[in-house]
């Protein structure tokens, strides 16, 4: 198993203390990763800032084709990326390749050809006699910061974009879930130019301190909890620096009276419990209009008993367990905390053995301001709460900390464009939830981030924009 880091373009050992990497099906041990020194982030920091100056000033097409041969090379090795992404984390496997690595090769591809598409306004004489023109720079190395639920299409996302803006990047993967990001980082050190990226390991508070407060690094792209995404903005707070969050979220999904309940039904289940729930865009809090309220509880149930949990490779199964001990250990009390404040329709216990399994789980009559209803629980749960008109579902769902998904079901074409248009999150689906494409920001507003991944807008956090004047007589 490929344990090793990528620094200056050589895929070395950490010298620092030895971190186990868990299969959460089981609780075994399946390897041990050693953490980068703080010299070693260090040096890593270093040859980012020296690979800067050559890589920032290759041309799109340069890029471009770097972007297309990664996206080859991820394809020619997902079976083998997609197993370790199964077994750290937990995923079903083949969902895991099947579900995930498409999207997370395609990012690549998109990027190849947004990488071509950087424009600009118009240069001219603003001032007589002076020509002025606009240049969209690279802003300079990246600390990228990558989270444990979809560790290669996060860090995927992370690196696609700045590569094509032309930056170079320092990436750090959750220290629980290393595997996959080691190895594409040992496969993509063949293809990109020694510096370009280097990938270490280690924990959030020491090593990503580290690494997001270095003052080489001239951009800290977070994906993570809330709490990361303030660490990294303190850290910019002491040096000026640009800051690209994608936090977390509490995705409302929003069900009319004449919205198709079966349609809703069959998404919370393929939607709410894909991944264990573990999904910042989790459509996990069903806000329902009094009329089809009974309808829907009955209907989410019946899809919740059908899903069966398992290990990754378990015959049949569609959810696995989560992904460690500490993280099933704070949805149990997130559930536990719910049990006076609602019903629990289905789950609300733990898996048996020694894995990390929780039962899906409803939870309904919630109160709209309730802890479950309001708080990411980031786990295999789902609460479902009332609304009475639109205004007041308007007002539930735009109360909440977080702005990143949500979604409205209703068959009124004109309702519809309302809703979406008065809804204060980052994107919104109608009548349907979680399908992405690369091509479209995944974009954060509120206490959900700053800025977009995925899509050309994504390039707004890896680009400078800067003004150049000629007088001329
Ligand atoms: P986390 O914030 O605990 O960890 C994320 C990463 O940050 C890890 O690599 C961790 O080591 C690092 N980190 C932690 N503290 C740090 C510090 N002080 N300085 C530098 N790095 C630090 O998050 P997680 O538990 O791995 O992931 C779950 C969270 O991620 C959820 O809140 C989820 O909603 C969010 N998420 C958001 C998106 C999105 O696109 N908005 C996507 C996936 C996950």
């Amino acid at each position: 198993m490929q344990t090793n880091m990528l620094i200056n373009g050589e895929m070395v050992a950490g010298e620092g203390a030895a971190l186990p990497v868990i299969d959460p099906a089981t609780g075994a041990k399946i390897a041990q990763v050693n953490e980068a020194s703080e010299d070693q982030v260090d040096a890593a920091v270093r040859t980012s800032q020296e690979a800067f100056d050559s890589f920032s000033r290759t041309t799109p097409a340069d890029r471009a084709s770097l972007l297309l041969q990664i996206a080859d090379v991820m394809e020619a090795h997902q079976d083998e990326l997609a197993e370790l992404e199964s077994l750290d984390v937990g995923k079903p496997w083949p969902s895991a390749r099947d579900d995930e690595m498409p999207l997370t090769i395609d990012t690549y591809r998109f990027f190849a050809g947004a990488a071509r598409t950087m424009s600009g306004s118009a240069a001219g004489e603003y001032v007589a006699g002076h020509t002025s023109m606009i240049r969209r720079d690279p802003v300079g190395p990246v600390a990228a910061i990558a989270p444990w639920n979809y560790p290669l299409m996060m860090a995927s996302w992370k690196l696609a974009a700045p590569i094509a803006a032309g930056c170079s990047i320092v990436l750090k993967p959750s220290e629980i879930t290393p595997l996959s990001t080691l190895r594409m980082a040992e496969i993509l050190s063949e293809v990109l130019p020694k510096g370009v990226l280097n990938v270490i390991h280690g924990r959030g508070a020491s090593i990503g301190d580290r690494l997001i407060n270095a003052p080489q690094m001239e951009a800290i792209s977070i994906t993570g909890s809330p709490a990361t995404g303030m660490a990294a903005m303190r850290a910019a707070s002491q040096q000026i620096r640009h800051v690209h969050l994608e936090l977390g979220g509490k995705s409302p999904v929003i069900v009319f009276d004449d919205a198709d309940i079966d349609a809703v039904a069959e998404t919370i289940r393929y939607g709410a419990f894909f991944n264990a729930g573990q999904d910042c865009a989790q459509p996990c809090r069903i806000i329902v209009q009094d009329g089809v309220y009974d309808k829907l509880v009955a209907a989410v149930e019946s899809q919740i008993k059908q899903i069966r949990i398992g290990a990754q490779k378990a015959e049949g199964t569609e959810m696995g367990p989560i992904v460690s001990a500490a993280q099933r250990d704070r949805v149990a009390a997130f559930v536990d905390r719910a049990r006076d404040a609602g019903e629990i329709v289905t789950g609300g216990t733990a898996g048996e053995g020694d894995g990390f399994f929780y039962h899906p789980t409803l939870i309904a009559n919630v109160d709209n301001d309730a802890e479950v209803a309001t708080n990411e629980v980031f786990g295999p749960v789902v609460s479902i709460s009332r609304f009475s008109d639109a205004e007041q579902a308007l007002g539930i769902a735009n109360a909440g900390r977080y702005g990143l998904a949500s979604s409205v079901w209703t068959a009124n074409v004109g309702r519809a464009m309302e809703m979406t248009s008065r809804l204060r999150y980052g994107f919104t689906w109608v009548n349907t939830h979680g399908v992405a494409t690369p091509e479209m920001p995944w974009a954060a507003m509120k206490g959900s981030g700053t800025g977009s991944d995925m899509s050309v807008y994504a390039l707004d956090a890896y680009t400078s924009i800067r003004h150049v004047m000629i007088a001329h007589g």
